[in-house]
Protein backbone atom coordinates (compact mmCIF):
# COMPACT_ATOMS: atom_id res chain seq x y z
CA UNK A 1 0.00 0.00 0.00
CA UNK A 2 1.09 3.80 -0.83
CA UNK A 3 2.12 5.46 2.40
CA UNK A 4 1.24 8.80 1.17
CA UNK A 5 -2.39 7.60 -0.36
CA UNK A 6 -4.89 8.53 2.66
CA UNK A 7 -7.83 6.23 3.05
CA UNK A 8 -11.65 7.51 3.14
CA UNK A 9 -14.08 5.27 4.23
CA UNK A 10 -17.21 5.33 4.16
CA UNK A 11 -19.23 2.64 6.29
CA UNK A 12 -22.71 0.95 4.93
CA UNK A 13 -24.63 -0.30 7.57
CA UNK A 14 -28.39 0.50 7.02
CA UNK A 15 -28.57 2.98 3.95
CA UNK A 16 -27.34 -0.03 1.40
CA UNK A 17 -27.41 2.00 -1.72
CA UNK A 18 -25.02 4.12 -3.85
CA UNK A 19 -28.68 6.53 -5.00
CA UNK A 20 -29.21 9.43 -2.45
CA UNK A 21 -26.49 8.55 -0.07
CA UNK A 22 -24.98 11.82 1.39
CA UNK A 23 -22.46 9.97 3.74
CA UNK A 24 -21.09 8.07 0.26
CA UNK A 25 -21.26 11.39 -1.40
CA UNK A 26 -19.07 13.23 0.94
CA UNK A 27 -16.06 10.23 0.38
CA UNK A 28 -16.56 10.43 -3.33
CA UNK A 29 -16.37 14.29 -3.47
CA UNK A 30 -13.30 14.78 -1.03
CA UNK A 31 -11.68 11.47 -3.42
CA UNK A 32 -12.39 12.98 -6.81
CA UNK A 33 -11.36 16.62 -5.52
CA UNK A 34 -7.59 15.36 -4.43
CA UNK A 35 -8.03 11.63 -6.30
CA UNK A 36 -3.67 11.59 -6.03
CA UNK A 37 -4.10 12.28 -2.13
CA UNK A 38 -6.99 9.59 -1.57
CA UNK A 39 -8.28 5.94 -2.07
CA UNK A 40 -11.96 5.32 -1.25
CA UNK A 41 -12.61 2.15 0.16
CA UNK A 42 -16.69 1.65 1.56
CA UNK A 43 -16.98 -0.53 4.07
CA UNK A 44 -19.73 -3.28 5.17
CA UNK A 45 -19.01 -4.59 8.23
CA UNK A 46 -20.10 -8.06 9.31
CA UNK A 47 -19.90 -9.10 12.96
CA UNK A 48 -20.36 -13.11 13.61
CA UNK A 49 -21.53 -12.75 16.60
CA UNK A 50 -24.72 -10.77 15.02
CA UNK A 51 -25.33 -14.39 13.25
CA UNK A 52 -25.89 -15.20 17.04
CA UNK A 53 -27.48 -12.91 18.92
CA UNK A 54 -29.90 -11.14 16.09
CA UNK A 55 -33.24 -12.36 15.59
CA UNK A 56 -32.87 -12.66 11.66
CA UNK A 57 -34.61 -15.67 10.15
CA UNK A 58 -33.41 -17.45 7.07
CA UNK A 59 -35.44 -14.80 4.58
CA UNK A 60 -33.84 -11.91 5.57
CA UNK A 61 -30.24 -13.33 5.79
CA UNK A 62 -30.98 -13.86 1.59
CA UNK A 63 -32.28 -10.68 1.51
CA UNK A 64 -29.22 -9.00 2.84
CA UNK A 65 -26.90 -10.94 0.76
CA UNK A 66 -28.46 -10.40 -2.04
CA UNK A 67 -28.37 -6.66 -1.49
CA UNK A 68 -24.78 -6.44 -0.59
CA UNK A 69 -23.96 -8.35 -4.37
CA UNK A 70 -26.29 -5.38 -5.66
CA UNK A 71 -24.73 -3.17 -4.03
CA UNK A 72 -20.94 -4.47 -4.67
CA UNK A 73 -22.14 -4.08 -8.69
CA UNK A 74 -23.15 -0.27 -7.55
CA UNK A 75 -19.92 0.63 -6.62
CA UNK A 76 -17.91 -1.49 -9.03
CA UNK A 77 -19.56 0.34 -11.71
CA UNK A 78 -18.71 3.77 -10.05
CA UNK A 79 -15.21 2.31 -10.26
CA UNK A 80 -15.15 1.39 -6.47
CA UNK A 81 -16.19 -2.27 -5.14
CA UNK A 82 -18.06 -2.61 -1.42
CA UNK A 83 -15.11 -4.51 1.15
CA UNK A 84 -16.46 -6.25 3.63
CA UNK A 85 -14.82 -6.53 6.34
CA UNK A 86 -15.37 -9.47 9.17
CA UNK A 87 -15.83 -8.54 12.98
CA UNK A 88 -16.89 -6.40 15.32
CA UNK A 89 -16.74 -2.74 14.63
CA UNK A 90 -14.75 -1.87 17.85
CA UNK A 91 -12.42 -4.48 16.82
CA UNK A 92 -11.36 -4.03 13.74
CA UNK A 93 -11.81 -0.15 13.17
CA UNK A 94 -8.56 0.11 15.02
CA UNK A 95 -6.71 -2.26 12.65
CA UNK A 96 -8.54 -0.57 9.47
CA UNK A 97 -7.30 3.30 10.77
CA UNK A 98 -3.97 1.76 10.99
CA UNK A 99 -3.74 -0.24 7.75
CA UNK A 100 -5.23 1.93 5.46
CA UNK A 101 -4.05 5.23 6.92
CA UNK A 102 -7.91 6.43 7.52
CA UNK A 103 -8.31 10.32 7.46
CA UNK A 104 -12.12 10.53 7.63
CA UNK A 105 -14.78 7.97 8.16
CA UNK A 106 -18.39 8.36 7.07
CA UNK A 107 -22.07 6.75 7.90
CA UNK A 108 -25.42 7.46 7.94
CA UNK A 109 -26.95 7.82 11.60
CA UNK A 110 -28.78 5.07 13.34
CA UNK A 111 -31.58 5.76 16.17
CA UNK A 112 -30.95 2.18 17.80
CA UNK A 113 -29.95 2.29 21.14
CA UNK A 114 -27.50 -0.51 20.35
CA UNK A 115 -26.09 1.42 17.11
CA UNK A 116 -25.65 4.40 19.54
CA UNK A 117 -23.79 2.76 22.20
CA UNK A 118 -21.63 0.76 18.90
CA UNK A 119 -21.26 4.40 17.45
CA UNK A 120 -20.06 6.25 20.21
CA UNK A 121 -17.63 3.73 20.65
CA UNK A 122 -16.16 4.16 17.52
CA UNK A 123 -15.93 7.90 17.40
CA UNK A 124 -14.17 7.47 20.45
CA UNK A 125 -11.97 5.15 18.61
CA UNK A 126 -11.44 7.48 15.39
CA UNK A 127 -10.91 10.23 17.65
CA UNK A 128 -7.92 8.66 19.33
CA UNK A 129 -6.44 8.35 16.32
CA UNK A 130 -6.93 11.37 14.74
CA UNK A 131 -9.52 10.10 12.22
CA UNK A 132 -12.46 12.72 11.34
CA UNK A 133 -15.88 11.46 11.35
CA UNK A 134 -18.65 12.78 9.55
CA UNK A 135 -22.23 11.16 9.89
CA UNK A 136 -25.53 12.38 7.90
CA UNK A 137 -28.99 11.46 8.63
CA UNK A 138 -30.80 9.70 5.70
CA UNK A 139 -32.73 6.88 6.52
CA UNK A 140 -35.42 9.02 6.85
CA UNK A 141 -36.73 11.96 5.12
CA UNK A 142 -36.80 14.23 8.44
CA UNK A 143 -34.22 14.32 10.85
CA UNK A 144 -35.40 12.82 14.26
CA UNK A 145 -33.26 15.26 16.46
CA UNK A 146 -34.55 17.85 14.85
CA UNK A 147 -38.14 16.72 14.90
CA UNK A 148 -37.79 16.64 18.83
CA UNK A 149 -35.78 19.75 18.99
CA UNK A 150 -38.82 21.69 16.99
CA UNK A 151 -41.11 20.08 19.68
CA UNK A 152 -39.08 22.09 22.32
CA UNK A 153 -37.35 18.84 22.99
CA UNK A 154 -39.69 16.26 23.29
CA UNK A 155 -41.10 13.61 20.67
CA UNK A 156 -44.47 14.79 19.49
CA UNK A 157 -46.87 11.25 20.39
CA UNK A 158 -49.48 11.95 18.23
CA UNK A 159 -49.22 11.93 14.58
CA UNK A 160 -51.42 14.68 13.91
CA UNK A 161 -48.67 16.65 16.30
CA UNK A 162 -46.07 15.00 14.12
CA UNK A 163 -47.34 16.25 11.12
CA UNK A 164 -47.64 19.97 12.16
CA UNK A 165 -44.04 19.84 12.84
CA UNK A 166 -43.10 18.86 10.05
CA UNK A 167 -44.81 20.70 7.65
CA UNK A 168 -42.83 23.69 8.89
CA UNK A 169 -39.72 22.21 8.18
CA UNK A 170 -37.80 22.24 5.12
CA UNK A 171 -37.23 18.79 2.90
CA UNK A 172 -34.05 17.74 1.96
CA UNK A 173 -32.45 17.98 -1.33
CA UNK A 174 -32.19 14.31 -3.04
CA UNK A 175 -28.87 13.65 -4.02
CA UNK A 176 -28.24 10.89 -7.81
CA UNK A 177 -25.97 8.57 -7.40
CA UNK A 178 -22.36 10.13 -7.28
CA UNK A 179 -19.84 10.28 -10.27
CA UNK A 180 -17.93 7.65 -11.20
CA UNK A 181 -14.48 7.69 -9.68
CA UNK A 182 -11.63 8.72 -12.14
CA UNK A 183 -9.84 5.57 -13.33
CA UNK A 184 -6.82 4.50 -11.05
CA UNK A 185 -7.91 5.65 -7.86
CA UNK A 186 -8.68 1.46 -6.64
CA UNK A 187 -6.58 1.29 -3.48
CA UNK A 188 -3.70 -0.51 -3.70
CA UNK A 189 -3.39 -3.97 -2.25
CA UNK A 190 -3.23 -4.19 1.93
CA UNK A 191 -1.39 -6.95 3.06
CA UNK A 192 -4.50 -8.82 3.95
CA UNK A 193 -5.35 -8.97 -0.18
CA UNK A 194 -1.90 -9.26 -1.10
CA UNK A 195 -2.12 -13.04 0.98
CA UNK A 196 -5.78 -13.56 0.18
CA UNK A 197 -7.54 -11.53 -2.80
CA UNK A 198 -10.95 -12.31 -1.53
CA UNK A 199 -10.72 -11.29 1.98
CA UNK A 200 -13.11 -8.86 1.79
CA UNK A 201 -15.31 -10.45 -0.51
CA UNK A 202 -18.86 -10.59 -0.27
CA UNK A 203 -20.67 -13.23 1.57
CA UNK A 204 -22.15 -15.93 0.11
CA UNK A 205 -25.86 -17.29 0.67
CA UNK A 206 -24.00 -20.42 2.18
CA UNK A 207 -21.90 -18.14 5.19
CA UNK A 208 -24.71 -16.58 5.61
CA UNK A 209 -27.88 -18.89 5.87
CA UNK A 210 -27.04 -21.00 8.87
CA UNK A 211 -30.17 -22.45 8.19
CA UNK A 212 -31.05 -23.07 4.80
CA UNK A 213 -34.09 -25.40 4.96
CA UNK A 214 -36.08 -22.37 7.03
CA UNK A 215 -35.80 -20.52 3.31
CA UNK A 216 -39.31 -19.52 1.71
CA UNK A 217 -40.20 -18.57 -2.17
CA UNK A 218 -37.62 -15.58 -3.26
CA UNK A 219 -40.92 -13.15 -3.80
CA UNK A 220 -38.53 -10.02 -2.66
CA UNK A 221 -35.34 -10.38 -3.76
CA UNK A 222 -32.80 -7.85 -2.05
CA UNK A 223 -30.61 -5.02 -3.65
CA UNK A 224 -30.84 -1.33 -4.33
CA UNK A 225 -31.74 -2.63 -8.38
CA UNK A 226 -35.10 -4.57 -7.46
CA UNK A 227 -35.72 -1.73 -5.05
CA UNK A 228 -35.80 1.12 -7.85
CA UNK A 229 -37.60 -1.29 -10.24
CA UNK A 230 -40.14 -1.82 -7.30
CA UNK A 231 -40.38 1.66 -6.61
CA UNK A 232 -41.17 2.79 -10.84
CA UNK A 233 -43.34 -0.28 -11.12
CA UNK A 234 -45.52 0.82 -7.91
CA UNK A 235 -45.63 4.42 -9.33
CA UNK A 236 -46.50 3.66 -12.75
CA UNK A 237 -49.90 3.61 -12.04
CA UNK A 238 -50.70 7.74 -11.03
CA UNK A 239 -54.17 7.15 -10.88
CA UNK A 240 -53.50 4.09 -8.25
CA UNK A 241 -51.48 6.53 -6.00
CA UNK A 242 -53.52 9.15 -6.17
CA UNK A 243 -56.32 7.23 -4.60
CA UNK A 244 -54.66 5.05 -2.36
CA UNK A 245 -55.85 4.24 0.80
CA UNK A 246 -54.45 2.23 3.27
CA UNK A 247 -57.78 1.05 5.03
CA UNK A 248 -59.02 0.15 1.47
CA UNK A 249 -56.29 -2.24 0.53
CA UNK A 250 -56.99 -5.66 1.45
CA UNK A 251 -55.14 -8.06 4.04
CA UNK A 252 -55.33 -11.61 2.34
CA UNK A 253 -55.23 -10.35 -1.63
CA UNK A 254 -53.17 -13.59 -3.38
CA UNK A 255 -50.92 -10.48 -4.52
CA UNK A 256 -49.80 -7.70 -2.72
CA UNK A 257 -52.47 -5.20 -2.55
CA UNK A 258 -49.92 -2.25 -1.09
CA UNK A 259 -46.45 -1.39 -2.49
CA UNK A 260 -43.96 -3.96 -0.41
CA UNK A 261 -41.38 -1.16 -0.73
CA UNK A 262 -40.87 -1.56 3.20
CA UNK A 263 -37.62 -4.32 2.92
CA UNK A 264 -36.19 -2.06 0.62
CA UNK A 265 -36.85 1.10 2.99
CA UNK A 266 -35.72 -0.79 6.14
CA UNK A 267 -32.19 -1.72 4.49
CA UNK A 268 -32.04 1.60 2.88
CA UNK A 269 -31.49 -0.24 -0.76
CA UNK A 270 -33.98 2.29 -1.61
CA UNK A 271 -34.47 6.14 0.02
CA UNK A 272 -37.70 7.13 1.85
CA UNK A 273 -36.61 10.40 0.53
CA UNK A 274 -35.81 9.79 -3.08
CA UNK A 275 -40.18 7.61 -3.17
CA UNK A 276 -41.11 11.42 -0.97
CA UNK A 277 -40.17 13.29 -3.73
CA UNK A 278 -41.87 10.95 -6.21
CA UNK A 279 -44.47 11.00 -5.01
CA UNK A 280 -45.32 14.13 -4.28
CA UNK A 281 -43.96 14.68 -8.06
CA UNK A 282 -47.12 12.71 -8.57
CA UNK A 283 -49.40 14.38 -6.68
CA UNK A 284 -48.78 17.64 -7.43
CA UNK A 285 -49.69 15.90 -11.36
CA UNK A 286 -53.18 14.46 -9.65
CA UNK A 287 -54.75 17.16 -7.53
CA UNK A 288 -57.54 15.62 -6.61
CA UNK A 289 -55.73 12.75 -4.34
CA UNK A 290 -56.09 11.16 -0.89
CA UNK A 291 -54.44 12.68 2.18
CA UNK A 292 -52.56 11.11 5.53
CA UNK A 293 -52.42 9.43 7.34
CA UNK A 294 -54.41 7.20 4.71
CA UNK A 295 -52.44 8.10 1.65
CA UNK A 296 -49.05 6.36 0.61
CA UNK A 297 -47.55 10.04 1.46
CA UNK A 298 -48.70 9.32 4.83
CA UNK A 299 -47.84 5.73 4.96
CA UNK A 300 -44.17 7.14 4.60
CA UNK A 301 -44.88 9.90 7.63
CA UNK A 302 -45.97 6.76 9.62
CA UNK A 303 -42.71 5.65 9.17
CA UNK A 304 -41.23 9.35 10.30
CA UNK A 305 -43.58 9.50 13.32
CA UNK A 306 -42.44 5.70 14.77
CA UNK A 307 -38.54 6.49 13.79
CA UNK A 308 -38.92 9.99 15.93
CA UNK A 309 -40.57 8.93 18.65
CA UNK A 310 -38.13 5.45 19.05
CA UNK A 311 -35.35 7.91 18.77
CA UNK A 312 -36.69 9.62 22.08
CA UNK A 313 -37.11 6.20 24.32
CA UNK A 314 -34.02 4.09 24.40
CA UNK A 315 -36.90 1.35 25.76
CA UNK A 316 -39.31 1.39 22.98
CA UNK A 317 -39.09 -2.02 22.21
CA UNK A 318 -40.03 -3.01 25.71
CA UNK A 319 -42.99 -2.55 28.09
CA UNK A 320 -40.72 -2.12 31.17
CA UNK A 321 -39.53 1.58 31.81
CA UNK A 322 -41.13 2.67 28.22
CA UNK A 323 -42.49 6.34 29.10
CA UNK A 324 -45.03 5.36 25.82
CA UNK A 325 -46.40 2.31 26.98
CA UNK A 326 -49.21 1.23 29.19
CA UNK A 327 -48.49 -1.59 31.68
CA UNK A 328 -50.36 -4.41 31.47
CA UNK A 329 -49.98 -7.75 33.01
CA UNK A 330 -49.76 -9.92 30.30
CA UNK A 331 -49.72 -13.63 30.86
CA UNK A 332 -47.20 -16.47 29.74
CA UNK A 333 -48.78 -18.55 27.10
CA UNK A 334 -46.01 -21.16 25.46
CA UNK A 335 -48.50 -23.10 24.00
CA UNK A 336 -50.59 -20.65 22.42
CA UNK A 337 -47.77 -18.38 21.58
CA UNK A 338 -46.27 -21.64 19.46
CA UNK A 339 -49.42 -22.17 17.84
CA UNK A 340 -49.49 -18.32 17.24
CA UNK A 341 -46.29 -18.49 15.58
CA UNK A 342 -46.35 -21.00 13.41
CA UNK A 343 -49.95 -20.89 12.42
CA UNK A 344 -52.07 -23.34 14.39
CA UNK A 345 -54.24 -21.25 16.27
CA UNK A 346 -57.18 -23.23 14.41
CA UNK A 347 -58.06 -19.76 13.17
CA UNK A 348 -57.79 -20.28 9.66
CA UNK A 349 -57.46 -16.61 8.69
CA UNK A 350 -54.82 -15.88 11.37
CA UNK A 351 -52.69 -19.12 10.76
CA UNK A 352 -52.80 -18.17 6.92
CA UNK A 353 -51.12 -15.22 7.51
CA UNK A 354 -48.58 -16.29 10.13
CA UNK A 355 -47.70 -19.43 7.41
CA UNK A 356 -47.36 -16.42 4.64
CA UNK A 357 -44.81 -14.91 6.93
CA UNK A 358 -42.60 -17.75 7.82
CA UNK A 359 -42.52 -18.63 3.98
CA UNK A 360 -42.43 -15.11 1.87
CA UNK A 361 -41.27 -12.74 4.92
CA UNK A 362 -43.85 -10.12 4.26
CA UNK A 363 -47.41 -9.87 5.13
CA UNK A 364 -49.89 -6.98 4.51
CA UNK A 365 -50.27 -4.15 7.28
CA UNK A 366 -53.75 -5.36 8.30
CA UNK A 367 -52.71 -8.79 8.52
CA UNK A 368 -50.32 -7.86 10.88
CA UNK A 369 -53.39 -5.93 12.55
CA UNK A 370 -55.63 -8.82 12.81
CA UNK A 371 -52.50 -11.54 14.06
CA UNK A 372 -51.60 -8.58 16.27
CA UNK A 373 -54.56 -8.20 17.99
CA UNK A 374 -55.15 -11.83 18.27
CA UNK A 375 -52.33 -12.60 20.16
CA UNK A 376 -52.67 -9.57 22.60
CA UNK A 377 -55.47 -7.87 23.56
CA UNK A 378 -57.98 -9.56 21.65
CA UNK A 379 -57.47 -12.97 22.20
CA UNK A 380 -54.42 -14.92 23.72
CA UNK A 381 -53.73 -12.05 25.91
CA UNK A 382 -49.92 -12.76 25.50
CA UNK A 383 -47.49 -9.63 25.54
CA UNK A 384 -46.62 -7.74 22.21
CA UNK A 385 -43.02 -8.04 23.24
CA UNK A 386 -43.02 -11.74 22.45
CA UNK A 387 -45.18 -11.12 19.00
CA UNK A 388 -42.34 -8.43 18.38
CA UNK A 389 -39.80 -10.51 18.34
CA UNK A 390 -41.42 -13.20 16.17
CA UNK A 391 -41.75 -10.72 13.71
CA UNK A 392 -38.22 -9.76 14.65
CA UNK A 393 -37.28 -13.00 13.56
CA UNK A 394 -39.32 -13.26 10.17
CA UNK A 395 -40.13 -9.90 8.61
CA UNK A 396 -38.43 -8.64 6.17
CA UNK A 397 -38.93 -5.66 6.80
CA UNK A 398 -38.05 -5.84 10.81
CA UNK A 399 -37.13 -2.29 11.46
CA UNK A 400 -36.59 -1.45 15.27
CA UNK A 401 -38.76 1.65 15.85
CA UNK A 402 -41.57 0.38 13.47
CA UNK A 403 -42.10 -2.77 14.64
CA UNK A 404 -42.64 -1.84 18.60
CA UNK A 405 -44.28 1.18 17.49
CA UNK A 406 -46.57 -0.62 15.48
CA UNK A 407 -46.81 -3.59 18.26
CA UNK A 408 -47.37 -0.89 20.96
CA UNK A 409 -50.14 0.20 18.94
CA UNK A 410 -51.89 -2.52 17.76
CA UNK A 411 -51.89 -3.78 21.89
CA UNK A 412 -53.46 -0.60 22.68
CA UNK A 413 -50.42 0.39 24.46
CA UNK A 414 -49.47 3.46 22.94
CA UNK A 415 -50.44 5.37 20.59
CA UNK A 416 -53.85 3.68 20.07
CA UNK A 417 -56.15 3.50 22.91
CA UNK A 418 -59.67 2.13 21.53
CA UNK A 419 -59.17 -1.52 23.25
CA UNK A 420 -62.79 -1.83 22.69
CA UNK A 421 -62.20 -2.72 19.06
CA UNK A 422 -60.89 -5.80 18.78
CA UNK A 423 -60.51 -7.58 15.11
CA UNK A 424 -62.59 -10.72 14.68
CA UNK A 425 -60.42 -13.51 13.34
CA UNK A 426 -63.65 -14.72 11.23
CA UNK A 427 -65.60 -11.39 10.37
CA UNK A 428 -62.04 -8.99 9.17
CA UNK A 429 -60.95 -11.55 6.75
CA UNK A 430 -64.22 -12.49 5.31
CA UNK A 431 -64.52 -8.62 3.70
CA UNK A 432 -62.25 -8.80 1.25
CA UNK A 433 -61.68 -12.68 0.89
CA UNK A 434 -64.93 -14.45 1.10
CA UNK A 435 -64.82 -17.41 -0.99
CA UNK A 436 -61.37 -17.91 1.59
CA UNK A 437 -59.06 -17.89 -1.93
CA UNK A 438 -56.15 -16.80 0.71
CA UNK A 439 -56.80 -19.23 3.62
CA UNK A 440 -56.13 -21.95 0.85
CA UNK A 441 -53.20 -20.87 -0.46
CA UNK A 442 -51.61 -20.84 3.02
CA UNK A 443 -53.60 -23.26 4.81
CA UNK A 444 -53.70 -26.49 1.73
CA UNK A 445 -54.99 -28.97 4.55
CA UNK A 446 -58.45 -26.91 4.23
CA UNK A 447 -58.30 -26.01 0.28
CA UNK A 448 -61.07 -28.71 -0.04
CA UNK A 449 -63.61 -26.35 2.77
CA UNK A 450 -66.43 -24.52 0.80
CA UNK A 451 -66.70 -21.06 1.35
CA UNK A 452 -69.66 -21.22 3.62
CA UNK A 453 -67.03 -23.18 6.52
CA UNK A 454 -63.61 -21.89 5.73
CA UNK A 455 -63.28 -19.46 7.80
CA UNK A 456 -64.90 -21.20 10.76
CA UNK A 457 -63.94 -24.80 10.39
CA UNK A 458 -65.69 -25.66 13.36
CA UNK A 459 -69.18 -25.12 11.69
CA UNK A 460 -68.73 -28.55 9.50
CA UNK A 461 -69.65 -31.74 11.14
CA UNK A 462 -67.63 -34.26 11.30
CA UNK A 463 -68.76 -36.04 8.43
CA UNK A 464 -68.15 -33.52 6.49
CA UNK A 465 -65.12 -32.53 7.55
CA UNK A 466 -64.18 -36.21 6.19
CA UNK A 467 -65.31 -35.39 2.65
CA UNK A 468 -63.33 -32.58 2.81
CA UNK A 469 -60.50 -34.23 3.73
CA UNK A 470 -59.24 -32.32 7.17
CA UNK A 471 -60.85 -33.47 10.23
CA UNK A 472 -60.19 -30.91 13.12
CA UNK A 473 -57.95 -32.37 15.71
CA UNK A 474 -56.51 -34.97 13.56
CA UNK A 475 -55.45 -32.66 9.83
CA UNK A 476 -55.66 -29.27 11.06
CA UNK A 477 -56.13 -27.81 15.00
CA UNK A 478 -59.08 -27.68 17.10
CA UNK A 479 -59.24 -23.60 17.45
CA UNK A 480 -57.04 -22.74 20.79
CA UNK A 481 -59.79 -20.38 22.14
CA UNK A 482 -63.27 -19.34 21.88
CA UNK A 483 -63.10 -15.68 20.50
CA UNK A 484 -66.50 -14.64 21.60
CA UNK A 485 -66.25 -15.52 24.83
CA UNK A 486 -62.44 -14.54 25.47
CA UNK A 487 -62.13 -10.98 23.46
CA UNK A 488 -65.24 -9.72 25.58
CA UNK A 489 -62.85 -10.97 28.88
CA UNK A 490 -59.95 -9.64 27.90
CA UNK A 491 -61.78 -5.89 27.05
CA UNK A 492 -62.64 -6.25 30.89
CA UNK A 493 -59.20 -6.94 31.69
CA UNK A 494 -58.27 -4.11 29.19
CA UNK A 495 -60.17 -1.20 30.96
CA UNK A 496 -58.94 -2.33 34.62
CA UNK A 497 -55.15 -2.27 33.17
CA UNK A 498 -56.18 1.31 31.83
CA UNK A 499 -57.71 2.60 35.55
CA UNK A 500 -54.38 1.12 37.05
CA UNK A 501 -52.59 2.46 34.54
CA UNK A 502 -54.34 6.13 34.88
CA UNK A 503 -53.71 5.87 38.89
CA UNK A 504 -50.37 5.24 38.48
CA UNK A 505 -49.55 8.05 35.83
CA UNK A 506 -49.25 11.96 36.87
CA UNK A 507 -51.46 13.26 33.81
CA UNK A 508 -48.42 15.02 32.68
CA UNK A 509 -48.52 13.40 29.16
CA UNK A 510 -52.53 14.18 28.80
CA UNK A 511 -51.55 17.73 26.99
CA UNK A 512 -50.09 15.96 24.14
CA UNK A 513 -53.02 14.26 23.34
CA UNK A 514 -54.60 16.45 20.41
CA UNK A 515 -56.29 13.51 18.99
CA UNK A 516 -59.83 12.58 21.02
CA UNK A 517 -60.29 9.23 19.38
CA UNK A 518 -56.44 8.39 20.57
CA UNK A 519 -56.48 9.34 23.90
CA UNK A 520 -56.56 7.02 26.82
CA UNK A 521 -59.59 7.26 28.08
CA UNK A 522 -59.90 10.19 31.25
CA UNK A 523 -62.73 7.83 33.29
CA UNK A 524 -64.10 4.46 32.39
CA UNK A 525 -67.65 5.80 30.91
CA UNK A 526 -70.75 3.63 30.47
CA UNK A 527 -70.72 5.18 26.79
CA UNK A 528 -66.85 3.47 26.38
CA UNK A 529 -68.18 0.34 27.91
CA UNK A 530 -71.28 0.21 26.00
CA UNK A 531 -68.93 0.61 22.51
CA UNK A 532 -66.94 -2.91 23.04
CA UNK A 533 -67.23 -4.70 20.02
CA UNK A 534 -65.31 -7.13 17.88
CA UNK A 535 -64.86 -6.00 13.87
CA UNK A 536 -64.98 -7.19 11.12
CA UNK A 537 -63.26 -4.17 9.74
CA UNK A 538 -65.93 -2.09 9.00
CA UNK A 539 -65.26 0.29 12.44
CA UNK A 540 -63.24 3.25 10.69
CA UNK A 541 -59.40 2.49 10.43
CA UNK A 542 -57.24 5.90 11.23
CA UNK A 543 -54.19 3.90 9.02
P1 LIG B 1 -47.19 0.63 1.93
O1 LIG B 1 -48.60 0.71 2.37
O2 LIG B 1 -46.94 0.54 0.48
O3 LIG B 1 -46.48 1.89 2.57
C1 LIG B 1 -45.25 2.45 2.07
C2 LIG B 1 -44.24 2.51 3.19
O4 LIG B 1 -44.71 3.30 4.29
C3 LIG B 1 -43.91 1.17 3.80
O5 LIG B 1 -43.00 0.46 3.00
C4 LIG B 1 -43.37 1.55 5.16
O6 LIG B 1 -42.02 1.94 5.08
C5 LIG B 1 -44.21 2.77 5.51
N1 LIG B 1 -45.33 2.36 6.36
C6 LIG B 1 -46.53 1.90 5.97
N2 LIG B 1 -47.30 1.64 7.04
C7 LIG B 1 -46.58 1.94 8.13
C8 LIG B 1 -46.84 1.91 9.52
N3 LIG B 1 -48.00 1.53 10.04
N4 LIG B 1 -45.86 2.27 10.36
C9 LIG B 1 -44.68 2.70 9.88
N5 LIG B 1 -44.37 2.77 8.57
C10 LIG B 1 -45.32 2.40 7.70
N6 LIG B 1 -43.18 -1.95 8.99
C11 LIG B 1 -41.86 -2.10 8.77
O7 LIG B 1 -41.34 -1.56 7.79
N7 LIG B 1 -41.09 -2.82 9.64
C12 LIG B 1 -41.62 -3.46 10.72
O8 LIG B 1 -40.89 -4.09 11.49
C13 LIG B 1 -43.02 -3.38 10.92
N8 LIG B 1 -43.61 -4.03 11.95
C14 LIG B 1 -44.97 -3.94 12.11
C15 LIG B 1 -45.57 -4.63 13.17
C16 LIG B 1 -46.94 -4.58 13.34
C17 LIG B 1 -47.58 -5.31 14.49
C18 LIG B 1 -47.73 -3.82 12.46
C19 LIG B 1 -49.22 -3.74 12.64
C20 LIG B 1 -47.15 -3.11 11.43
C21 LIG B 1 -45.77 -3.16 11.25
N9 LIG B 1 -45.14 -2.44 10.20
C22 LIG B 1 -43.79 -2.57 10.02
C23 LIG B 1 -45.86 -1.41 9.45
C24 LIG B 1 -46.52 -1.84 8.14
O9 LIG B 1 -47.30 -2.98 8.34
C25 LIG B 1 -45.53 -2.10 7.02
O10 LIG B 1 -44.64 -1.02 6.89
C26 LIG B 1 -46.25 -2.24 5.68
O11 LIG B 1 -47.22 -3.25 5.75
C27 LIG B 1 -45.24 -2.56 4.60
O12 LIG B 1 -45.86 -2.86 3.39
P2 LIG B 1 -45.76 -1.87 2.17
O13 LIG B 1 -44.35 -1.53 1.90
O14 LIG B 1 -46.53 -2.49 1.05
O15 LIG B 1 -46.52 -0.59 2.71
Amino acid sequence: MTAKRHTLVHWFRKGLRVHDNPALAQVFDVARASAEQYQVRPIFILDPGILDWMQVGANRWRFLQQTLWDLDQQLRALNSRLYVVRGKPVDVFPQLFERWHVQLLTYETDIEPYAVQRDTAVQKLAAERGVKVDTHCSHTIYNPEVVIARNLGKAPITYQKFLGIVEKLKLPKVLTKPEKLPQGMQPSEDALEAADAHVYDCPTLEQLVKRPDELGINKFPGGETEALRRMEASLSNEHWVANFEKPNTAPNSLEPSTTVLSPYLKFGCLSARLLYDRLREILARQPKHSKPPVSLVGQLLWREFYYTVGAAEPNFDRMLGNSYCMQIAWQEQPEHLKAWTHGHTGYPFIDAIMRQLRQEGWIHHLARHAVACFLTRGDLWISWEEGQRVFEQLLLDQDWALNAGNWMWLSASAFFHQYFRVYSPVAFGKKTDPTGEYIRKYVPELAKYPAGCIFEPWKATLSAQRDYGCVLGVDYPHRIVNHDIVHKENIKRMSAAYKVNREVRTGKQEDDYDDEDDKPPQKSTGKRKAASRTTGGTAKRRR
